[in-house]
């Protein structure tokens, strides 16, 4: 499902992947009377969730996390700030991270209306833009004692919550890299240049062939870690690996495609430059190239580069 959804555009993927991101995690850790209260609106969409984990000065680093929770007689005190978070300027609610008193990381459900409870828009992205990211900032926020979704000393059980994100990612570039490809080809047997379609000049064909080759590769790739997801088995850093060398498969396989497009790929006639556009922020997001490829190096090395 990413994998088609994010052919069309990472903006719809991306709403039905922080949906997910919120009911995976609801329905995960949550009590019965949290997955009644939230789980069916959620999934038929009735109510927009949002996943607030990155802050403004802790974004690689989570662990870091200056948002606070601290327990009073009958709710949870919350102060700090969000940023980047998918959907936060029209989420219904939000499940949001934040750190105890004693090193602990508490996980809240938090809806729209609790009081201190506020957001903010980031305009002028370049990359999703069909799609509102934002801030989510508590003031004194309020929240009741049965919205505690989960409180764990281990930073790991947060990481957890992202590779079902991650995943989707990496299904999701599939498709990009699938639409380029599938522009690419009917382009190159339309346009003609020197007397024949483009498509019949070799350096062409091994554009052609080579992005065939990577998104293959990919497939059976992500294909394997479906089968380990489906029975459990899949590992945190198969997930990395697959995020990461799928959005550098898809970098690449657009990058070709809007040179087999010539001046007509910049435009926005055809659909490469918003998929490069996407691309850009797919780097980063879900965990940047960078952190991807440090939690790889730590399970190969046994040695971790960051802490
Ligand atoms: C469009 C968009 C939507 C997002 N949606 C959400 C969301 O819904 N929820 C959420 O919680 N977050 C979300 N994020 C946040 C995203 O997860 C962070 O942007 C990402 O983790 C990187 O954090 P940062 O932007 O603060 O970059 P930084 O952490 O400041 O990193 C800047 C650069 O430094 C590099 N770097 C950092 N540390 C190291 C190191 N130790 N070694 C080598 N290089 C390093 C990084 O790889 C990167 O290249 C979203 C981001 C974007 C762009």
């Amino acid at each position: 499902m990413m994998q088609e959804l994010e052919r069309g555009d990472s903006s719809i993927r991306v709403l039905s992947s922080v949906q997910s991101l919120v009911m995976n995690s609801i329905y995960s850790l949550g009590s019965e009377k949290q997955k009644l209260n939230y789980l069916p609106k959620l999934s038929s969409g009735e109510i927009i969730g949002s996943f607030g984990m990155s802050e403004p000065n802790h974004g690689s680093d989570p662990s870091s996390m200056k948002s606070h929770y601290e327990e009073k007689e009958d709710y949870y005190l919350i102060n700090g700030s969000k940023m980047w978070i998918g959907h936060a300027p029209i989420c219904n609610l939000a499940l949001v991270w934040a750190k105890g008193p004693s090193n602990t990381f508490g996980g809240f459900i938090v809806e729209r209306n609790t009081e201190g409870f506020s957001t903010a828009k980031i305009e002028k992205k370049w990359s999703f833009r069909a799609s509102e990211t934002g801030e989510l900032i508590f003031q004194n926020m309020k929240v009741p004692k049965e919205n505690l979704l989960v409180e764990t000393d281990d930073i790991k059980d947060l990481f957890n919550r992202l590779n079902i994100g991650r995943f989707g990612v990496a299904w999701g570039t599939l498709g990009i890299a699938m639409e380029c490809y599938d522009v690419a080809l009917k382009y190159s047997s339309e346009r003609k240049q020197f007397g024949n379609t483009i498509n019949s000049y070799q350096l062409v064909q091994k554009k052609l062939v080579d992005m065939l080759t990577e998104i293959t590769k990919s497939q059976v790739l992500t294909w394997r870690l479906g089968l380990l997801m489906d029975k459990g088995e899949a590992s945190f850093e198969q997930i990395s690996l697959a995020k990461k060398v799928n959005v550098k498969m898809a970098c690449e396989v657009a990058k070709k495609s809007r040179s087999v497009l010539g001046g007509m790929g910049i435009t926005g006639e055809y659909p490469i430059m918003r998929h490069i556009n996407n691309l850009e922020a797919l780097v980063t997001y879900q965990g940047t190239d960078e952190i991807h490829t440090l939690i790889i190096g730590k399970k190969v090395t046994g040695i971790s580069a960051i802490k």
